[in-house]
């Protein structure tokens, strides 16, 4: 057995190589690097598997976070609701726009925002509310898009880590993450769900007049050409990503599949060994299992043991925003969102990606199991 991986972008390649050196190589004949046909192609397609309207290609998922603020119309001043535990790309958009990040506590199982904790956050400056799908499976909704029509909030989906996530509401009916709240936010980071080969991003949205904004901001509010009507910046999304990225979105039912399995197969193994607490799956989410992460006590011990085993491992996310060093402005203290800071210390993202083989994860497991006995 080769040498277990966080992730294999290699092994994932291969299987689609002649296809994709073929797309490469058609923007490189075309040399059309910037706004070539693969990007608005892009575009449709995703609309189409996300069940959106409209999809604006960009950059990268931090400035679609921003795109979709600024799409929003949000000023300076206005705050803007996040979970805590979290990647720090919407704080981080939101704080370069002068938005102020006021976090929330998330759900120790699941570790998705906690919708209870929302409501007591608003103000007469709360304009809008983030809700990251975390890890793969969406968070749960509906609460938060009641809670938003009560008191007249946005509503933005982070899609980065769970693209092909659903939600399920009362009545039945299914939706995809990313087309359910005002507009949404997609990476394709090479690790996520769709992961190009370098930085990607999109936007999506069923509202024709906030896709038009944010069209015209990615491209530095630009109307008629040189008539800037808005202040926006440059966040394109390359062709030479925009033709890779059509490849991989034509075998994403198969990477979500294999995710999934994966996740299932974790589960299965996972159940009986002592001092874990695998992810919970929300009755309401389809979980896609961007990544897999468990919970245990002395998780630094473990994992640095399951490191000498020859075992990879990752601390999603070893401190929770509130608590970071760039955001101490906002004057949070430990204590403020107990659950977000008990789960950095517990958490413990274990090896998951479309390659892997039951019988690598078998070893994962087996190696902890033994750590954990011998401890
Ligand atoms: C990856 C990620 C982003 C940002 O994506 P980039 O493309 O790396 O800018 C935003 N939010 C979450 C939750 C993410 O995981």
């Amino acid at each position: 057995m080769d040498a277990i991986k966080m992730v294999d972008l290699h092994g994932q390649y291969l299987k689609i190589k002649d296809e994709v050196d073929q797309a490469i190589q058609e923007v490189i004949d075309t040399t059309a690097f910037i706004n070539g046909k693969q990007v608005e192609a892009f575009g449709h397609e995703l609309a189409d598997f996300v069940g959106a309207k409209y999809v604006v290609p960009c950059a990268n998922g931090t400035d679609a976070l921003q795109i979709a603020f600024q799409a929003l119309g949000l000023q300076p001043g206005d705050e803007v609701i996040m979970p805590t535990f979290n990647y720090v790309a919407s704080a981080e958009a939101a704080a370069l726009l002068g938005l102020i990040p006021v976090f929330v506590d998330v759900h120790e199982d699941t570790y998705n925002i906690n919708e209870n904790g929302i409501r007591e956050k608003i103000t007469s400056a709360t304009k809008a509310i983030v809700v990251v799908h975390l890890f793969g499976q969406s968070a749960n909704l509906l609460p938060i898009l009641e809670i938003a029509k009560e008191y007249k909030l946005k509503v933005i989906e982070d899609v980065a880590q769970s693209l092909g996530s659903t939600y399920t509401f009362p009545d039945g009916e299914i939706k995809k993450a990313g087309s359910i709240g005002d507009i949404n936010t997609h990476s394709f980071f090479p690790t996520k769900n769709l992961g190009c080969f370098g930085d990607g991003g999109a936007l999506s949205t069923n509202d024709e007049d906030l896709a038009r904004k944010a069209l015209m901001i990615s491209r530095h509010g630009q109307g008629q050409k040189y008539a800037y009507e808005m202040i926006g910046c440059n966040s394109r999304l390359d062709t030479l990503q925009a033709a890779i990225l059509r490849v991989k979105l034509r075998n994403i039912d198969s990477y979500l599949k294999s995710r999934v399995g994966a996740g299932r197969t974790y589960n299965r193994l996972l159940a009986d060994v002592p001092n874990v607490k695998a992810p919970v799956q929300n009755e309401t989410s389809y979980h896609t299992y961007n990544q897999y992460v468990i919970r245990l006590e002395n998780r630094d011990k473990i994992k640095e043991k399951l490191k000498t085993e020859g075992i990879p491992t990752m601390l999603y996310y070893p401190s929770p925003l509130h608590l970071q060093k760039a955001y101490a402005y906002l004057g949070y203290r430990p204590g403020d969102f107990p659950v977000a800071e008990k789960l950095c210390s517990e958490v413990l993202a274990l090896p998951i990606h479309t390659e892997i083989t039951a019988q690598e994860q078998e070893l994962v497991v087996n190696t902890l199991t033994k750590i954990i006995k011998s401890l």
